[in-house]
């Protein structure tokens, strides 16, 4: 049989030139179904996987990427897509992402998580300076970080939003958020305990004395 993909030979199930699986017979009812649940449960348990190698091992999926591997894990991209998707139902369930309104629409929500994504990447481009990453190189680190940590703290927001519904008290979540995502960029480096302390306080001081510095100047953001 050949490959309706590449034209290959395929000897087995699988087309080993372009990985096209072959089942085989006719659709049913009960296969209609098995795909149906397969499709839903292994988008489930690659996107859980996913985020289970995102914060346990936190440079794994970053240095994979910069090593130029593919198709593996879930590109910045699809982070990105996804924490865009939580972004969206957090908004249609408890509106603001921790109690930051940009203006009372949901756009205001992409301001947020790009504007995130954007400062941190200039401050840990200029901190890490010497590791000899490119712009586009810490920018994809941020958009994993960002991303992972916008999924973590979603039913956190959701929460506090629907129990505690106090704005600023919700803000203050903010502080673990960069934190987290600020100690998992460091870890893409290579530094000793000392070293990558001193990194993640200059970084953060890096991040909040820019975010302030913007907030004085051009007024609420
Ligand atoms: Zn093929």
């Amino acid at each position: 049989m050949k490959c309706s993909v590449c034209s290959s030979e395929m000897n087995d199930k699988y087309c080993s030139k372009c990985g096209q699986y072959y089942k085989g017979g006719r659709i049913n009812f009960i296969t209609f179904l098995g795909d149906l649940f397969d499709s839903v449960f292994s988008l489930e348990k690659s996107f859980f996987r996913n985020i289970r190698i995102g914060l346990s091992q936190p440079k794994t999926l970053v240095l994979n990427y910069w090593n130029g591997f593919r198709k593996y894990y879930y590109s910045p991209g699809k982070f990105f897509t996804i924490a865009s998707l939580f972004l969206v139902l957090h908004y249609s369930i408890a509106n603001d992402f921790l109690g930051l309104v940009v203006t009372s629409n949901i756009s205001s929500q992409f301001v947020i998580l790009l504007s995130n994504i954007l400062l941190l990447t200039f401050s840990s481009f200029l901190l890490y300076i010497q590791f000899k990453k490119n712009f586009f190189e810490h920018l994809i680190l941020n958009i994993y970080n960002v991303s992972l940590w916008i999924i973590i703290f979603f039913p956190i927001s959701v929460i506090l939003s629907l129990t505690v519904n106090n704005n600023p008290i919700e803000q203050y979540f903010y502080i673990p958020f960069h934190i987290l995502i600020i100690i998992w960029n460091s870890k893409a480096f290579e530094l000793t305990k000392a070293k990558r302390f001193l990194f993640v306080t200059i970084n953060l001081l890096m991040f909040y004395g820019t975010l302030l510095f913007i907030v004085y100047k051009f007024g609420e953001f």
